[in-house]
């Protein structure tokens, strides 16, 4: 449960919410049987109990991923569509190094003089197949994401440098990765240092479940320099490879959905906003619903700064045109008219201030704490 009152809660575990008060009370929170308690303050509660929280997701912002999910009257027809691969690894294993060969070496190629935009993912043509990739960092990406519920990656990579081995972060990737059942492609970075030791890492991560091809496993290690860029190329094969055996599809000829990779206020152009599309086709002129805002879609650029009309399934592109600004991770949905985006957007709205004023009146575990 997202809150319940303390009433409620006290019906729920068959107690006397006297009961659940004097509890409160002992975690040094004052109670009224009408008190909401969020998520956190009713675990710790039904832990007292040695009860299990069961999860139970309450829609109270009209909630945009019903629309997400909705069949369309038209089902379109789902074809192959790009991998959306995202870079993790520790701090200084070459993550960085690593997107900025790949996009060097790739984006500008037949695009001369292309002006390389940051909008937080690019896209690259290899053997005539695209690959996105996300640049925001794999860590945070993931994160955000995942705590808002979407999934945008459909690959890692996990970046391990050769002449450090698997730290920390590497195995928190690991983490993360397999949580979200996201396939992983280790590519053993820096083997062009003389202390490169790539049997290491790859012994390492045998302790983390990722067994090499190599050793009878079913993980590809490929190893590269991200600095030298050699084994850029086979490490995009592999990621092609990989990419087939998912079988991605998205349909071209639906009304657009996806997510926000990253927002922000620009002086001159309002609220800029970088989606992700994932399924459909999002193009200019759409009533669009971004998060807790909505708009038209004004203007479109690409990840190389190029006006575009039209963007596909894993095409990320920047937006202009939205009331407000969103959140990395909100679901974005195209509407059929405008009528009907502001409507949903004018609701979930109205939802979110309610639940914004709710919150203030809620006991959280953070304001239980500064009461104690
Ligand atoms: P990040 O923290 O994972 O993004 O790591 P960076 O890409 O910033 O790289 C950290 C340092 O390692 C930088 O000084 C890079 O130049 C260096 N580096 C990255 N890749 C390689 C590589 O393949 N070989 C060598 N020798 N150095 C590398
Ligand atoms: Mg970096």
């Amino acid at each position: 449960y997202e809150s319940l009152t303390v009433g409620e809660l006290g019906k729920k575990l068959g107690r006397e919410p006297s009961e659940i008060i004097k509890k409160l009370f002992m975690l040094g929170v004052m109670a009224t049987i009408n008190q909401e308690l969020d998520k956190d303050a009713i675990e710790l509660i039904c832990a007292d109990y040695g009860v299990e929280v069961e999860e139970e997701i309450r829609i109270d912002v009209t909630d945009l991923e019903i629309y997400f999910e909705e069949p369309e009257e038209v089902q379109g027809v789902p074809t192959e569509r790009p991998p959306v691969v995202t870079i993790m690894g520790h701090v200084d294993h070459g993550k960085t190094t690593l997107l900025d060969s790949i996009r060097d070496t790739k984006v500008t190629q037949g695009e001369a003089g292309g002006i390389t935009q940051h909008i937080g993912a690019y896209q690259i043509e290899v053997e005539g197949k695209q690959i996105t990739f996300l640049d925001t960092p794999g860590h945070a990406a993931f994160t955000t994401m995942r705590a808002r519920g979407a999934k945008v990656t459909d690959i890692t990579i996990l970046v391990v440098a050769a002449d450090d081995g698997v730290m920390p972060q590497t195995i928190e990737a690991i983490n993360h990765a397999k949580a979200a059942e996201v396939p992983i492609i280790v590519a053993v970075n820096k083997m062009d240092k003389p202390s490169a030791n790539p049997d290491r890492v790859m012994q390492e991560l045998t302790e983390h479940g990722l067994l090499s091809e190599a050793w009878g496993g079913d993980t590809i290690f490929v190893p590269i320099s991200a600095l030298t860029r050699d084994g850029i190329d086979q490490l995009l094969e592999m990621v092609l490879l990989v990419s087939e055996v998912a079988e991605l599809k998205a349909s071209k000829d639906i009304r657009a959905k996806g997510t926000v990779i990253e927002a922000q206020l620009d002086r001159g152009r309002g609220s800029v906003a970088t989606l992700l599309v994932q399924d459909g086709t999002l193009r200019v002129g759409d009533p669009i619903v971004v998060g807790n805002t909505f708009g038209k879609v004004r203007a479109m650029i690409n990840d190389i700064g190029r006006r575009v009309k039209e963007a596909g399934p894993s095409t990320p592109v920047e937006i202009t045109g939205l009331n407000g600004v969103p959140q990395a991770g909100d679901r974005f949905v195209v509407f059929e008219d405008e009528k009907k985006a502001r409507q949903i957007a004018e609701s979930r709205a109205g939802d979110a201030l309610v639940e914004q004023r709710g919150e203030n009146t809620r006991v959280t575990l953070d304001n239980l704490f500064d009461q104690m």
